[in-house]
């Protein structure tokens, strides 16, 4: 597996200009003869499919839900960051390029970072020309506040909304062209499988999930923005939709998946409550702008917490453990999403948890309604506060909120190079489907940030620049004639009809449910080599037992939601492995991912730059075969590794 990075030479700073200047060009009236397969109609996706008709070419997207506009990125609350510096506190291209690879635990690749930063601000610009109503300053200027893992405020939002509000954007510019006839939209469509001719991505494999007919659809080539893989873990803040399909039929391909064990547990979701919920939902980290985080001093006052004895409101301050601001004086409650939760879980295995599970901390705007009054804090995070109490019961303007970390977003992804175009020539990855700018932990309100940076100003450069070097006379060339397609076909049906015939005891979800434990368990906030030796063989006995005892009813002709959920769930259990291989195969710890056996006296990730320091790409070798690893050398030349610090 080749795993050139196509870094661009130059200082980092001009990296991406004298990129794009040399770059191949397709003169517009060539452009229409090329036809672009967009699978996705998230942020990234639907900013791309947006984009590459705007520009000229012949788009067909896809996407599962039944408009494109129901994309998981929707469900994104707190903001989007940009380094615009409008609040002239120090903010620049610069430092949000720093953040990021310190937020990330100097695990990504410093070339796309900067440009990441640096094509941020026009993202705002982008958006505010789409319609987005981002929050304003009484004088009529974009507002923001600050998130975790910087002390500059750069975020962006629209209330608690702010994933709703850029995708109805992406949506308008999307729509627009598909008014035009640009863009050919395939709503409940899911790809299935990717064709490659000669080597190199020329089309997908469909299954219309109304009708149950399975389709082929050709193009010179193929974007993924296909999301995250969170719901490996079951209990997620994920749309229950969101699954690695995608991304990992292009895995067995020959697609390099990188980092899989990079996964983030957000600190501030609400409780797990009994063991028959299917979903968590998240509390914004925005929340912790005001919120105050805290746990009691006292086992004998959380004991009595849990049992409903003593109302927290009734704690004095100097019994309460405002933890953050006491381990991380600087950044305090917007310290970094992994640190925070890591600290959430040590009060809790110290006996200090609060909710009925002890598997819980507070979140208090007691101090800031006090100063602000409830009406600001009401127009600041209202539709929050709302879903808190629609949720809990508990008024959060009264009483403290309760959270406890989740499942969230994956840093790893499909490996891309920095043109976003992965092991497989030809097939470019997007958004948060690919494993690029965010190392091993993401900082707040930089995956809206990166899926638009994507779909916006990278991919309708690169994906140009590809079919520039193919050469206008293979525009169009490859159809779904090509013998290629009828084979990768053939393994598609072939595999619903596997999946329907096993007529066994136990539903695709039971077995869903099952590896999330697994995964939480021993694969989840704390890992460690014993445990994830362990999960590998659980999770291969799990597989083994689905393909002889999964029970999917329905037909594979018409609409049916058990046969696309054992489908996702039969890819989930074998991602799985490769992610509990990818934890143990990485003997340090390093954002997201924490590995007991390397950790400071005082519980803090311990880094091992001299043996680690490179993205972990892994390539498929056959069904039974274990999975190869490759490294891609990270090379810091602009910042120093150190061991991170938000003290
Ligand atoms: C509750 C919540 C709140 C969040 N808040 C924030 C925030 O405030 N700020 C921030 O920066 N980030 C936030 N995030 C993260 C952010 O929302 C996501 O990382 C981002 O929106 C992902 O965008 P995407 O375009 O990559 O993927 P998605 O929005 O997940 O879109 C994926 C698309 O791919 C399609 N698709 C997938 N598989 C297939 C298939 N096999 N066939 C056909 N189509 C397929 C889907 O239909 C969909 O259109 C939040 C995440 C959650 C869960």
């Amino acid at each position: 597996m080749n795993l050139d990075s196509k870094i661009p030479e130059g200082p980092l700073a001009e990296k991406w200009t004298s990129h794009k200047f040399n770059m191949k060009l397709v003169n517009p009236a060539n452009r229409r003869k090329y036809n672009v397969i967009v699978v996705g109609s998230g942020l990234a996706g639907g900013a791309a499919a947006a984009s590459l008709a705007e520009q000229g070419y012949n788009v067909s997207c896809f996407c599962y839900q039944d408009s494109p506009r129901r994309a998981h990125s929707i469900a994104a609350q707190g903001g989007i960051n940009a380094a615009k510096n409008y609040q002239n506190d120090g903010d620049s291209v610069h430092r949000l390029f720093y953040d990021t690879v310190k937020g990330g635990d100097y695990r990504a690749r410093e070339a796309n970072v900067y440009r990441l930063a640096e094509v941020s601000a026009d993202i705002i610009d982008q958006c505010v020309a789409n319609g987005v109503p981002f929050a304003r300053e009484y004088g009529g200027l974009l507002a923001n506040r600050s998130f975790g893992g910087a002390q500059v405020s750069r975020t962006f939002y629209a209330r608690g909304q702010t994933g709703q509000q850029l995708l109805l954007g992406a949506y308008s510019a999307l729509s627009k062209q598909i008014g035009l006839g640009k863009v050919k939209m395939y709503n409940r469509h899911e790809m299935l499988d990717v064709v490659k001719v000669d080597g190199h991505a020329k089309g997908i494999i469909v299954r219309n999930m109304v009708t149950g007919e399975v389709s082929r659809h050709a193009g010179d080539c193929v974007v993924l923005a296909t999301g995250g893989y969170g719901n490996v873990f079951f209990l997620s803040t994920n749309a229950q939709g969101c699954n690695v399909t995608a991304a990992h039929r292009a895995y067995k391909r020959g697609a390099g998946m990188a980092n899989p064990c990079y996964t983030q547990i957000h600190p501030t979701c609400i409780p797990v409550h009994g063991d028959q919920q299917s979903k968590l939902t998240l509390m914004s980290e925005s929340l912790r702008n005001d919120g105050r985080v805290w746990a009691p001093k006292d086992k004998e006052t959380a004991k009595k917490i849990r049992e409903g004895k003593l109302n927290p409101n009734d704690v004095p301050d100097e019994e309460r453990d405002y933890y953050l601001e006491r381990k991380y004086p600087s950044f305090g409650n917007l310290a970094p999403r992994d640190i925070s939760s890591r600290a959430a879980k040590e009060a809790c295995d110290d006996g200090r948890g609060i909710a009925t599970t002890g598997l819980g901390v507070f979140l208090d705007f007691r101090d800031a309604i006090k100063r602000d009054g409830q009406k600001a804090i009401e127009e600041r995070y209202g539709n929050l506060f709302e879903m808190y109490q629609c949720i809990t019961g508990d008024n959060p303007y009264e009483t403290p909120m309760m959270i406890f970390p989740a499942v969230h977003y994956t840093m790893g992804g499909l490996w891309v190079d920095y043109n976003l175009e992965s092991t497989i020539p030809g097939m470019f990855v997007g958004g948060e489907a690919n494993f690029s700018d965010h190392g091993a932990n993401r900082l707040g309100a930089s995956a809206l940030m990166q899926g638009l940076a994507d779909g916006y100003f990278v991919l309708p450069y690169t994906v140009g620049n590809y079919l520039g070097e193919q050469g206008v006379a293979a525009a169009g060339q490859v159809t779904t004639d090509h013998p290629a397609f009828a084979e990768v076909e053939a393994d598609v049906t072939g595999r619903i009809d596997k999946l329907l015939s096993i007529n066994g005891t136990e539903s695709p979800r039971s077995f869903h449910k099952r590896l999330g434990h697994i995964m939480w368990e021993k694969c989840g906030m704390s890992r460690t080599d014993a445990g994830l030796k362990e999960a590998i063989q659980e999770i291969q006995a799990l597989r083994k037992e689905f393909w002889e005892n999964v029970k999917v009813v329905g037909e594979a002709d018409s609409l049916n939601p058990e046969l696309e959920r054992a489908g996702r769930v039969a890819d989930f259990l074998e991602f799985g492995e490769i992610l509990c291989r990818d934890a143990l195969m990485r003997e340090e710890s390093c954002g997201g991912h924490f590995r007991a056996e390397h950790q400071t006296e005082d519980g803090e990730a311990m880094r091992d730059d001299e043996k680690f320091a490179f993205a972990g790409v892994w390539e498929y070798k056959g069904e039974d075969a274990e999975p190869a690893l490759h490294k891609e050398e990270l090379v810091y030349e602009n910042i120093k590794l150190a061991t991170r610090s938000y003290k």
